[in-house]
């Protein structure tokens, strides 16, 4: 037998639920992917790539006009000027980009900060580069104050001499929340006082509602000199599937990151390398996203009031929160499971999100929900999900 190198490691939540959506035909609000076909143009930029000989290995940081539009994009966007070709890697998606930073910055025995609920793909990747994660709870909603909030001072609490990496994602997956400008000044305080490496997945940077900004940490100089900031153009551009994404960090800290990044995958796919590139160069796609699905957002919000769920508002990504506590007293994955199977509506328990995805602490009988769907999806389940 194998000598398991993380035991207690399942198939992903993400994985598990959309096998059972298919094995029912259950419509799909868990995995958070798009039911609907990327912009036709930027298809046709992949096709003219392939005819223009872009099929053999690009150049392993990534193709030069990509680097060079991520690059425009963040200083348009943000303000700090990474520089295309010592600061920027082009990576297979944000999952690798983030295994790769993790692999190049975390000794055997550094601790890394990460905020629960967490994206499930960072705790493995910590254990796996021999640290320890240390979870900070997010504040859960109020009944005066209906959003997650980052508690900084017990991120500050949590940090120790140990401590290599603070590992954040906003906006953030799964309860929505965003960070404002008063919480970069205090992440601006906790970093510039403790020295660890910031490291910020960004992959929802373009899905931010209500007209607020998105507060990236490449607005604020003294966060961006010591931060890994990691992007994805699989929820920008509905291509989740094509795996594309990005690294920025400063000179020193990338030369690590292409030592990892070479030996894990040398090198993405070039043809799409090549249409995104193009394709960046129209900002609407991008600016427009947040209105596409804002609509969505509330479509469903407003839906859902009209069930037994309880929503909860969603600043941004594609995903809002909703409390079944008037329907069943079930755990969350017993709850999500249920209801994919009998009422045909698949969806993601927060508890997956949290180290003990088990404990009574980690289940507030709430689920995740993906609108990133057609509107016609949408209203076929909102008409499953009335009947619960
Ligand atoms: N980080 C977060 C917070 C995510 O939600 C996801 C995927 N939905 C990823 C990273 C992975 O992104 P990608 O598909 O580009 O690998
Ligand atoms: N990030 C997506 C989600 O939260 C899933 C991606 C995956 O399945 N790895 O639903």
């Amino acid at each position: 037998m194998v000598l398991s190198k993380l035991p207690d490691v399942g198939t992903t939540i993400f994985t598990v639920m959309s096998r059972l959506a298919t094995e029912r035909q259950a419509i799909n609000l868990g995995q958070g992917f798009p039911d609907f076909n990327p912009d036709s143009r930027l298809i046709a930029l992949v096709d003219e790539a392939m005819k223009a000989g872009h099929n053999q290995y690009p150049f392993m940081p990534g193709v030069a006009p990509l680097r060079q539009a991520i690059a425009d994009k963040i200083e348009t966007l943000y303000g700090h000027a990474y520089h295309p070709d010592t600061d920027i890697t082009v990576t297979s998606g944000a999952t690798q980009a983030l295994m790769t930073a993790i692999m190049a910055t975390v000794h055997p025995g550094d601790e890394v900060v990460v905020l629960e609920p967490c994206y499930d793909s960072y705790v493995p990747a910590i254990r796996l580069a021999g640290g320890t994660p240390v979870p900070v709870p997010l504040r859960t909603p109020q009944t005066d104050d209906p959003y997650y909030r980052v508690e900084w001072d017990r991120v500050r609490a949590a940090i120790t001499s140990r401590t290599r990496l603070l590992l954040i994602n906003f906006p953030h997956n799964p309860t929505g929340a965003v960070l404002n400008d008063a919480d970069l000044d205090a992440l601006e305080k906790i970093v510039s006082d403790t020295g660890v490496i910031l490291l910020s997945d960004e992959a929802y940077e373009h899905i931010v509602f209500d007209g607020v900004l998105h507060a990236s940490i490449a607005r604020r100089p003294a966060l961006a000199a010591r931060s890994i900031l990691i992007g994805s153009f699989g929820k920008t551009f509905h291509i989740t599937g094509w795996k594309l994404g990005y690294c920025c960090a400063p000179a020193a800290l990338t030369v690590e990151l292409r030592k990892v990044h070479q030996f894990m995958v040398f090198t993405v796919s070039s043809p799409m390398q090549f249409a995104v590139a193009e394709y960046l160069k129209d900002p609407l796609p991008y600016l427009n996203l947040p209105t596409f699905y804002q609509a969505k957002r509330d479509r469903l919000f407003e839906g859902l009031k009209k069930t037994r769920f309880r929503p909860l508002p969603s600043p941004g990504t594609f995903f809002l929160l909703a409390d079944y506590s008037a329907i069943s007293d079930v755990p969350e994955a017993e709850f999500a499971k249920w209801l994919t199977t009998e009422h045909g509506v698949a969806v993601i328990p927060i508890a997956a999100f949290y180290g003990k995805p088990d404990a009574p602490s980690s289940n507030r009988q709430m689920v995740r929900f993906c609108f990133a769907k057609q509107d016609a999806t949408l209203d076929t389940a909102l008409e499953r999900l009335q009947r619960v």
